[in-house]
C-alpha cells in the first residue's frame, strides 16, 4: 500500500509517464573526449536514438493520443534539431538533462553552474521557454544541482528516489517536486551493453527486460500510485523492444484506468490539489547532509 495516494484526474488509478532520455552519442563524447570523434560504433549506436527511435516512438504516441516527457542534453538538441522539432510539434515536453551528459558530482560548483546555464540557454533558444523539469545524467544530482533548479524556478526534478510517488523537496531557498525514478523501471540494466563506458550487462530479451517495468506498473496500479518508465530511444526504441511496448501500451490504455501524462502535467495536477488543500504532500527537507558523514 501507499500511505498517501494522490487523487488522479477522472478517477484514474495510476498516473503513468514514459520518459525517454535522448542521450544519443553525448555518452561516448563525455566518457572518451580525446578519441570519441573517431569511435564510429558508439557514435552510430547513439545516433540511432534521435534518428530512428524517436520517430518510431512519436508515431505510437500519435496513434494512442499520448503526450509524454523527453529529457535531452543540450548538446544533443543542437546536434539533432529535427528530433527536437518533431517532439515539440507533437506537443511533448523536453526537460533539461545537462549540457553534454556531464555528471554533476564530478564537477566543481562553478563548472556545474556553467554547464547547467549553458544548457538552459539552448533550451530557451530551441524551445522558446525554460524547461520545467530536470533529470540529472545518471541520476547524479547533488545539493548544488537542487539549489540551481530552485534558483531557476524549475517545477520538478526527476532524479531522486525517496518515495514511490511524487513528493516535495524543500530547502531554505524554496521547493520543487520530485518525480521519483527507480532502477526497477529503467531500461539501462536489462538492455545497455556498452563496453566503452564500463557497462557489460547481459542483454535480456525484449519481453524479459521490459517485464521488470511492467511489474512495477502492476504494483503501482494496485496501490493507486505513479508509474514511470526511464528509457532510452537507442535501447527501448529499437524494433523488437518497442514492439513489446506498443502492444503493452495498447492493452493498458484500452483496459485500465490510467492517466498517461507528461511529468509537467502531473506536477501541475498535484500543484492544483496542494493549492486547493485537498492533498497533503510528503516533504523531504534538504540538504540531507552538509559535511562528510563519518
Ligand atoms: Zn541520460
Amino acid at each position: 500500500m501507499i500511505l498517501n495516494p494522490i487523487p488522479w484526474p477522472n478517477g484514474a488509478r495510476c498516473a503513468c509517464a514514459i520518459t525517454f532520455d535522448v542521450d544519443a552519442d553525448s555518452l561516448i563524447h563525455i566518457a572518451r573526449p580525446s578519441d570519441s570523434f573517431d569511435r564510429l560504433y558508439p557514435i552510430s549506436m547513439g545516433r540511432y536514438g534521435p534518428t530512428v527511435g524517436v520517430p518510431r516512438i512519436l508515431e505510437t504516441y500519435r496513434r494512442l493520443g499520448l503526450k509524454q516527457s523527453f529529457f535531452m542534453p543540450a548538446w544533443t538538441m543542437q546536434r539533432y534539431p529535427e528530433a527536437v522539432e518533431a517532439i515539440l510539434r507533437d506537443g511533448h515536453e523536453i526537460g533539461h538533462h545537462g549540457y553534454i551528459h556531464e555528471d554533476p558530482t564530478q564537477l566543481s560548483g562553478a563548472e556545474q553552474r556553467e554547464a547547467f546555464e549553458r544548457a538552459l540557454a539552448v533550451h530557451v533558444a530551441m524551445t522558446g521557454r525554460k524547461p520545467r523539469g530536470y533529470r540529472a545524467p545518471v541520476y547524479n544530482a547533488n545539493q548544488a544541482t537542487i539549489d540551481l533548479l530552485i534558483e531557476h524556478g524549475f517545477t520538478y526534478d526527476s532524479s531522486l528516489m525517496a518515495d514511490d510517488i511524487p513528493y516535495r523537496m524543500r530547502t531554505a531557498a524554496g521547493q520543487l517536486y520530485e518525480m521519483p525514478p527507480h532502477w526497477g523501471s529503467d531500461d539501462w540494466p536489462p538492455f545497455a551493453h556498452y563496453t566503452e563506458i564500463g557497462y557489460m550487462m547481459p542483454v535480456k530479451s525484449p519481453s524479459e527486460g521490459l517485464a521488470a517495468s511492467f511489474e512495477e506498473f502492476e504494483a503501482q496500479y494496485e496501490a493507486g500510485g505513479f508509474w514511470m518508465g526511464i528509457w532510452h530511444p537507442f535501447l527501448t526504441g529499437r524494433l523488437a523492444r518497442w514492439r513489446v511496448v506498443e502492444r503493452w501500451l495498447e492493452q493498458v490504455v484500452a483496459e485500465r484506468k490510467v492517466w498517461f501524462a507528461s511529468l509537467e502535467a502531473i506536477a501541475a495536477h498535484i500543484d492544483g490539489l496542494v493549492a486547493a488543500g485537498t492533498y497533503q504532500i510528503r516533504v523531504e527537507t534538504l540538504p540531507y547532509f552538509t559535511r562528510p558523514v563519518s
